[in-house]
């Protein structure tokens, strides 16, 4: 299983837009990427200039594409992962694969890399799992970091305080670069596994792998002691320097804002492997592909979490308007007053950069932004229904938090329907439906 095969069931599908004309790395295909963000479709960038690789955008792009790559019904979703973070397995590595069809020499001014932004700093690799393990060899660990190209041979990494982070950390102590392995174009199960918050030592290619069915296999690198997928695009074996550093950034994350210009490491790129005609993956910061990547696997957390404190959980969406992070709806089967309330402080637990708030009755659509708002507006009582916590640590990405220490205001909604006033007064009015007004209805809409 591979971003290939992938895309070869989506062409069949009819998901698939070929963009035939030419255009350029620098701004025109992230233009085209944003114009095309809601539409859902995946795009092939058939001819970029100046380069002779196809570039696709928005593999992962819809829930139900995602649904479909791991081959899950969507009411499983969240349970399919759960069990897959639990019982993560080991894939099988083998001597050679698709992604060793050409092995070289690296050169990064070769690979169709975008510059997304106007004030971005330069080209970055968006959409590359990285792989990493610790220097006794005990923990390995797959994260999505973004990579700013500074020459043929280098980048910066974004190196925020996780998993990464840490093995970087460790390596410094030992003194010795940390070796890494940077896959692009690989199948969504890969990345959708490499963005969720499994425990350190947990290797996020078993849990892909888990996801897969037993599907991922993996190869050893030629120039670094690393894996990577063995069925990946392209491959870049690198080196992260304990000791060098640069600014990296200006760049845009997932709030569509400028994250701010910090000193990071460089990675020194060492090796090269790619398929004959490799695809590139682009990835656009801030829409709806990475929104849904980030988000996803949180939407999970908070879902687990807020099950304990209630009956059951209906639906969690850490909705496209709050950046795929910074806003949930939940919505609940309330059994008791004050439930809604609970919901909220368990939502609030399970994802700490989590902003705002709203949870509604099960008869209210999470995915349908004005359901939502009619629930407030018919629900909910600020005096009473609201909760506003000062002070608390909430996301970096959220440019009207304190920048110096992150602390936030966090606000909770609770539009559920107050259990002690006369249920009739909260009735959605129904239309009584025949099975004749059903088929006219239909025939109209050509349904
Ligand atoms: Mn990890």
């Amino acid at each position: 299983m591979s971003m290939r095969s992938f895309l070869e069931q989506m062409e069949a599908k009819g998901e698939v837009l070929h963009v035939k004309d030419e255009v350029s790395t620098n701004f025109e295909v992230p233009f085209i990427m944003k114009k095309f963000d809601n539409k859902g479709l995946i795009l092939l960038f058939e001819k970029v200039k100046n380069y002779e690789t196809k570039v696709a955008a928005n593999v992962c792009g819809t829930r139900k594409r995602i649904c479909t790559a791991l081959n899950i019904d969507p009411n499983g979703l969240y349970s399919s992962l759960i069990e897959a973070w639990r019982s993560p397995q080991k894939p099988k590595t083998v001597e050679d694969g698709a992604v060793k069809e050409v092995v070289g020499k690296p050169n990064l001014s070769k690979i169709p890399v975008l510059t997304h932004f106007e004030k971005d700093a330069g080209p970055y690799i968006t959409s590359a799992v990285i792989y990493a393990k610790s220097v006794d060899g005990s923990v390995g660990n797959v994260s999505v970091h973004r990579l700013q190209v500074l020459d043929d041979k280098h980048f910066a990494i974004r190196l925020v305080p996780r998993h990464l982070y840490k093995l970087w950390q460790m390596a410094k102590e030992s003194g010795k670069d940390l070796d890494v392995s940077i896959s692009i174009g690989v199948h969504p199960a890969v990345v959708l596994a490499a963005s969720s918050p499994v425990p350190f030592g947990v290797n996020e290619f078993d849990v892909a792998n888990a996801l897969m069915d037993n599907g991922l296999t993996l190869v050893e690198c030629e120039r670094v002691d690393a894996c990577a997928p063995a069925e990946a695009e392209l491959i870049l074996e690198g080196r992260i320097s304990v000791t060098k550093e640069v600014i990296e950034g200006p760049f845009v994350d997932i709030t569509g804002t400028y994250d701010i210009a910090r000193k990071q490491p460089v990675v020194e790129v060492v090796g090269v492997m790619h398929r004959e005609d490799y695809v590139y993956q682009a990835l656009l910061p801030s829409g709806a592909e990475h929104r849904l990547l980030m988000g996803l696997p949180h939407e999970v957390l908070i879902w687990e979490s807020v099950s304990k404190v209630v009956p059951k959980v209906n639906a969690v969406n850490l909705s496209l308007g709050g950046s795929g992070w910074l806003h949930a709806i939940i919505s609940i089967e309330k059994q008791l007053e004050g439930d809604g309330k609970n919901a909220l402080l368990a939502a609030f637990a399970a994802h700490p950069s989590l902003k705002h708030a709203v949870v509604v009755d099960s008869n209210i659509d999470v995915y349908d932004v004005s359901d939502v708002e009619w629930a407030i507006a018919t629900r909910f009582q600020a005096s009473e229904d609201l909760i506003i916590i000062e002070n608390v640590r909430g996301s970096t990405l959220d440019s009207s938090a304190d920048q110096e220490t992150g602390l936030t205001t966090k606000m909770g909604v609770d539009a559920t329907r107050p259990l002690t006033k006369p249920k009739g007064k909260f009735e959605r009015a129904k239309v009584p439906v025949s099975k004749r007004a059903e088929e006219v209805a239909r025939k109209l809409l050509g349904v």
